[in-house]
């Protein structure tokens, strides 16, 4: 590449919106930098990428095939697939993308220099290898959390454990991560058993995260620095931390465009948090794909009731919910009317925790959410529900200390079934989230995060000088040494 001609980066996100929100960030991160970005993706997700104003990034749409797996048109995103069978026929679809993303890749003008793809498209390793360009992983997760679940695996420190509930410390990772089998083995279980394409996967995924070039990892160095030194030098992956990436492009507009088109008037919303005082509203939403019960959701809108706290609460049902079917407590809209807000469906997420009026953000843990909540400064209760967001769950309330757990204990398949946790846990982890002496060292904390976070990406910051690395190698390049990059 000639002095000063911008070079050709590829990206290819997992179609699912945790997934796809976040590495859309870093094609336009790549792209504020000269990059001539390229992304692809299915027909269904293709909305995700072309809502953003000033759009700089080339889409390339590739027909998801559905029909071939046996499943219905349209149904392109993970978050359709609940149920073994269905996920065994979506990742059998996203099998069946490698030859079409092999022939994008092939006729693309400029020549791609580097593709960067979700840790969950192991092929695209090959595909790279075979056009002899360097294939970058992308992470929905952390340092801490891939430390911890590559311990899991390797140590496997559940196996002597009898009782479900019994804590053990996580051999082999800085610090005393403490797990439990409810909280974990359940993954593992599933992964062993029951589907096996998830096994598979898994198997693959950290393969091909082996013999790629490294990693971009949403994350900043001085957010989890031991364990970004644990990932770089004990389990030796070369990678690159370029985050926190929700905090590129932040014009309204782009905030509340991210990901689906929220279900509120976006002015509507910042309206009501103008007339709410600074740390009054707890904020609620449990990310994309978790569906909850309607004996939990009653629940929850049992503490928030009683908690006396100004709230946000967005809601997702399972598809198959009764749409009258009542699942509020009765006159729970006249009791919390002025001091409660319930979304039905997507929200504004990054523009809700911004606001000032937000202080406290009850997540499930998923990383971009976690990520958000320290981007913004807020304080958190954790409530994870599957996958590695018990163990992001461990690093905000014991390493980072900024949130309070609600003591979920249960690990679901994204949708929880009952009641597992009940209003008194949830009103007591709130409020002690929101008042009182705790909850002012906590936002004390917090307030040091999102400052060190915005650091780490403006110019001259940790994040910002990873990613000016990283494009100067990608700029060198050289592909007639490809072999050399490749284990
Ligand atoms: N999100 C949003 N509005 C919603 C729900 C989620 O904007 O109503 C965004 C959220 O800001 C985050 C992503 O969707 O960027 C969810 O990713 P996360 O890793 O937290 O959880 P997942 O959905 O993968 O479980």
């Amino acid at each position: 590449v000639a002095e000063g001609e911008a070079i050709h980066v590829v990206f290819f996100p997992l179609m699912a919106h945790g997934h796809m929100i976040p590495l859309f960030d870093v094609a336009r991160l790549f792209a504020a930098r000269g990059v001539k970005a390229t992304l692809i993706t299915t027909p269904a997700n293709a909305p995700v990428f072309t809502k953003s104003l000033a759009n700089k990034i080339d889409l390339e749409v590739i027909p998801f095939p559905s029909e071939q797996v046996g499943l219905p048109a349209g149904v392109e995103n993970f978050e359709y697939a609940t149920g073994t069978d269905t996920l065994e026929k979506f990742l059998g679809a996203l099998r069946l993308l490698e030859s079409p993303v092999e022939g994008v890749l092939g006729r693309l003008e400029p020549r791609p220099r580097c593709i960067v793809s979700d840790l969950f498209l192991p092929w695209t390793a090959d595909v790279a290898g075979r056009l002899g360009i360097p294939r970058l992983t992308f992470h929905g997760s952390g340092y801490f959390g891939m430390a911890v679940s590559d311990a899991m695996r390797k140590h496997r420190p559940f196996a002597g454990v009898e009782d479900e509930d019994e804590e053990f410390v996580v051999p082999g990772v800085p610090g005393e991560v403490r797990l439990t089998r409810r909280k974990t083995s359940p993954q593992l279980k599933a992964a062993e058993e029951k589907q096996s394409g998830i096994r598979e996967l898994l198997k693959a995924a950290f393969e091909a995260e082996r013999k790629s070039y490294g990693v971009i990892m949403n994350s900043f160095n001085e957010l989890e620095p031991d364990y970004a030194h644990h990932y770089r030098n004990v389990m030796g992956i070369r990678a690159w931390s370029i985050g926190p990436v929700s905090l590129c492009n932040r014009s309204i507009g782009e905030k509340a465009t991210r990901g689906k088109k929220a279900a509120i008037d976006e002015h509507e919303c910042l309206r009501w948090l103008d007339s709410k005082p600074p740390n009054s509203v707890v904020y609620i939403c449990f990310g994309s794909i978790t569906n909850m019960s309607t004996p939990q959701l009653r629940q929850i809108a049992l503490a928030l009731e009683s908690s006396r706290q100004n709230f946000i609460w967005v809601v997702r049902r399972p598809a198959e919910a009764e749409e009258e079917e009542e699942w509020l407590p009765k006159g729970f809209e006249d009791r919390t009317r002025g001091r409660g807000l319930v979304i039905l469906g997507w929200a504004p997420q990054v523009m809700i925790l911004d606001h000032a009026a937000t202080g406290t953000f009850l997540t499930h843990c998923g990383w971009n959410s976690t990520l958000e909540g320290i981007s913004t400064g807020v304080n958190m209760v954790t409530w994870p529900v599957f996958a590695e967001q018990f163990i992001n769950e461990r690093l905000i309330t014991d390493v980072l200390r900024v949130g309070v757990s609600v003591g979920a204990s249960q690990y679901f398949d994204r949708v929880v079934e009952v009641a597992s946790v009940g209003r008194e846990a949830v009103e007591e982890a709130v409020r002690r989230a929101m008042v009182g002496a705790e909850a002012e060292e906590m936002r004390g904390r917090a307030a040091e995060l999102k400052e060190m976070a915005w650091k780490a990406v403006e110019e001259g910051g940790s994040s910002f000088e990873e990613l000016s690395h990283l494009l100067q190698e990608l700029r060198s390049f050289d592909a007639a040494r490809a072999d050399e990059y490749y284990l």
